[in-house]
This record gives C-alpha cells, sequence and structure tokens, in this order.
C-alpha cells in the first residue's frame, strides 16, 4: 500500500462485534482472564494477552501498529510523551559512565533531560556540530553507545546529512537515533539513509491539532543487535533475536518507569494520521508562501526556512526530503522590543509554546522555551532575542499572510 492508504487503513482491521470503523478505546486498566492457567500462560509469554494498560493496550497498539507501517520499522513502542520516548531509547541503550554523540542544536527539553537527567545517571553526552564529521569521529571509543540528531532541528532548522552519519556510525558498530518529529515519515523515510531507531513527539504534526501530547519510537530494523555493545540488549538478543531493542525498551524501562500513553491519547493520534500526507501537504505551501512574503518585507531583518533556496541546508533537505521542507520556520526583526510588539499585534495566530497545530503558531524563544538555558546553550540552538519562531498552519495563506504584514506594519 502506497502512504496515503497506509495513513488510514493500517493497524487494525474492521472491528467486528458491532462494525465500527474506527478502532475502539480501550478504557480499561486491566485485562481478566477466565481461568488462572490462561492468565500465567500469557505472563510466561506462552500466550498472547494484554494484561495491564502500564505494559500495553489494544488502542495503544493499534497506533503503534500504524506508525509502525508508515516508517516501515519492526516494531515501535508508544509513549506518554516525546520526552518520554527519547528517555526510553537513552535508558535502554546506556548504562553508567557511557558516552553518547548528539548534535548541539536540540530541541529545549532533550537538551535538559541530557543535562539533568543523563547526567544525573553518570551518562556523558558529547554535544557537536553533527554535520562536521570530524569533529565527532575522534570522540567515538568503546563506551559510545549512540549517534543522536534531529532531521529538522527545532528551532535552528539545520539538517544533518543522515546517510554520511549513519555509514561513519554504522563502521564503528555504532546505532543512530533520530528525532524525526519535524518533517514525519510522510516527509522522510530514515530507515532508507541509515536511521537505526526513530523517535517523534506526537504531539506535533502526527497529533495535528494540538490535542494530545504523545510520543512513539520505532525500530526499522537496520541495527544487529546480536552485535550490540550494550550487555542486556545482547543477552535479550539470544531469546529475542533481532526483537531485543523492542523488548529490552518495553520490559526493562518502559513498563516500569511507567511511560505508557492513555488510550485516549492513542486514539487521538489514530484520528490524526489519517491526515498526515494532506495537511502536510499544505504545511510545506504555506510554510514557503510566508516565508518567501517575510524575505520581501523591509521590516524583517532575515528569514530562516530551509525551504528557500538560499538556505545552508536546502540542497540536503531537497535530497532527503523529497523537496518539502515541513512547516516551521523562524525570522529576525531588529529587537527583542519590535518582537514582542509584533506578537502582540497579531489577531489571528496564536502565541504558545507548541508546533504543528492546524493553527499558526508564533513564539519568541528567547523570553519562554529557552529562558533558563546559558548564553552558549542558547547561542548552540540558534536563539537569540530577536528571533521568532513560526509553527505555520493549514488557514488560507492569505489570511496568515495578512495578520503578519499588519503586525508588522505596526511595529
Ligand atoms: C516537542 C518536541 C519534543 C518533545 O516532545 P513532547 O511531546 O513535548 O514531550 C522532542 N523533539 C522535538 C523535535 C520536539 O519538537
Amino acid at each position: 500500500m502506497e502512504f496515503e492508504t497506509k495513513a488510514i487503513h493500517s493497524g487494525f482491521a474492521q472491528e467486528e462485534k458491532f462494525g465500527a470503523t474506527f478502532f475502539p478505546i480501550y478504557g480499561s486498566a486491566s485485562f481478566a482472564y477466565k481461568t488462572a492457567e490462561d492468565l500465567s500462560e500469557v505472563f510466561e509469554g506462552k500466550k498472547f494477552g494484554y494484561v495491564y494498560s502500564r505494559i500495553s493496550n489494544p488502542t495503544v497498539t493499534a497506533f503503534e501498529l500504524r506508525m509502525n507501517a508508515l516508517e516501515e520499522g519492526i516494531g515501535s513502542i508508544a509513549t506518554a510523551s516525546g520526552m518520554s520516548a527519547i528517555a526510553t531509547v537513552f535508558f535502554t541503550l546506556t548504562e553508567q559512565e557511557d558516552e553518547i554523540i548528539s548534535s548541539d542544536c536540540l530541541f529545549g527539553g532533550t537538551y535538559l533531560f541530557f543535562n539533568e537527567i543523563m547526567k544525573k545517571y553518570g551518562v556523558k553526552v558529547h554535544y557537536v556540530n553533527i554535520n562536521d564529521i570530524d569533529s565527532w569521529k575522534k570522540l567515538i571509543n568503546k563506551k559510545t553507545k549512540l549517534i543522536f540528531f534531529e532531521s529538522i532541528s527545532n528551532p535552528k532548522l539545520e539538517i544533518p546529512d543522515l546517510k554520511t552519519i549513519s555509514k561513519i556510525a554504522h563502521e564503528h558498530n555504532i546505532p543512530v537515533i533520530v528525532d524525526n518529529t519535524v518533517p514525519t515519515p510522510y516527509l522522510w523515510r530514515a530507515k532508507y539513509f541509515g536511521a537505526d531507531i526513530i523517535v517523534h513527539s506526537t504531539t506535533k504534526y502526527i497529533s495535528g491539532n494540538g490535542t494530545t501530547i504523545g510520543g512513539i519510537l520505532i525500530d526499522t530494523g537496520n541495527y544487529d543487535w546480536k552485535k550490540s555493545t550494550n550487555e542486556k540488549i545482547k543477552e535479550m538478543s539470544s531469546k529475542a533475536g533481532n526483537f531485543a531493542f523492542l523488548a529490552t525498551a518495553r520490559s526493562k524501562i518502559y513498563q516500569n518507569i511507567g511511560f505508557a500513553p492513555s488510550p485516549f491519547s492513542a486514539f487521538l493520534n489514530l484520528i490524526g494520521i489519517e491526515t498526515l500526507p494532506l495537511r502536510m501537504d499544505k504545511h510545506c505551501e504555506n510554510a514557503l508562501k510566508l516565508a518567501e512574503f517575510l524575505k520581501s518585507n523591509q521590516k524583517v531583518v532575515d528569514v530562516n526556512y530551509p525551504g528557500l533556496q538560499v538556505h545552508k541546508f536546502h540542497e540536503t533537505g531537497r535530497q532527503q526530503f523529497n523537496n518539502k521542507f515541513s512547516g516551521l520556520l523562524t525570522f529576525f526583526l531588529n529587537s527583542k522590543e519590535e518582537c514582542f510588539n509584533f506578537i502582540n499585534n497579531l489577531k489571528l495566530a496564536k502565541n504558545l509554546a507548541n508546533i504543528g497545530d492546524t493553527r499558526t503558531l508564533v513564539i519568541h524563544p528567547d523570553s519562554t522555551i529557552y529562558l533558563n538555558c546559558t548564553q552558549e546553550e542558547k547561542n548552540l540552538a540558534g536563539v537569540n532575542e530577536k528571533m521568532i519562531r513560526v509553527s505555520v498552519g493549514l488557514e488560507n495563506i492569505n489570511d496568515i499572510i495578512e495578520d503578519f504584514n499588519q503586525a508588522l506594519e505596526k511595529i
């Protein structure tokens, strides 16, 4: 099946009892069995069955199957948030004293997770310019357990060249983890460029309407876990074969920390996915038109959108994402006052901390999401006080441009 068809038909068949076309919300904490033998066999793994929704739940499974079909993976685990998907991957792949190599331009929450949680558990994070291979190749050693980056970094909008990065990583037997939140599987099947694990914040384009917090991780099947340098995963591979990562993640980390999403959240994500291809095309189209408008406006100092041909990462993005660049852009005015003034004069666009909604969203990252970051961290993330981030929505582009134009005229 093609992507658009899978987005609507994968993950579940029509429900049999009543013929419901959409998958039901199984709002049940636990699942009963007729006999003690039955339940025991499920616990022993001899028989498949649901036990307790912190471990797995049928509605959550439907969402996992659908996302897995879209990323063309071997399996996936849905989580309560994008952050808990990232945390599951990192806790599964690393032990105390291990090291990881990460791109230095990251979503703010991921920075905080690395600096406050991974550090506390004795894992060292090397921040690097991920496109500058020579700068991080020399950091690789026996303790290096993974390489991590965002496929379009939020909010700097840099685009790493995954093929080149994964080639080096795989030569050293290191798995590559890609946060594919901003392009989504519709713009990019990172599996075919060498990604081993893909993570998403489904809060954004996947759910699509800003209705729920959610995340997911997908094993693409590229990495041979029998060769893992993590002892626990290697051990698991004797039982679970190439599902060793997923089995370790679910049984040793996810269910024990309690990262499971609610079935209602999985239901909202399932609905969202059905229109993902349509929405992404429109987000991309509107973002390019808004970027072009901003570029031509006298009051705007600079515009950062990889869809613009002058953009540093336009060519990498064109090859990787089939000439589409998602719906995020940033632009720069002359001062913080001008940025605040602009935001306060908007009538249509919402001033809030999210992306990937149907609505057009703006935020002044320096005084909000990055408020507690050091100057150095802000520099790495490409954030300064003259910058506004826009998540371009699905309204008619003329209305979006008119709103931005009238707000710019007032500064
Ligand atoms: C939002 C976001 C996250 C975190 O996801 P939550 O659902 O907010 O926990 C991670 N990575 C990227 C690129 C994001 O935009």
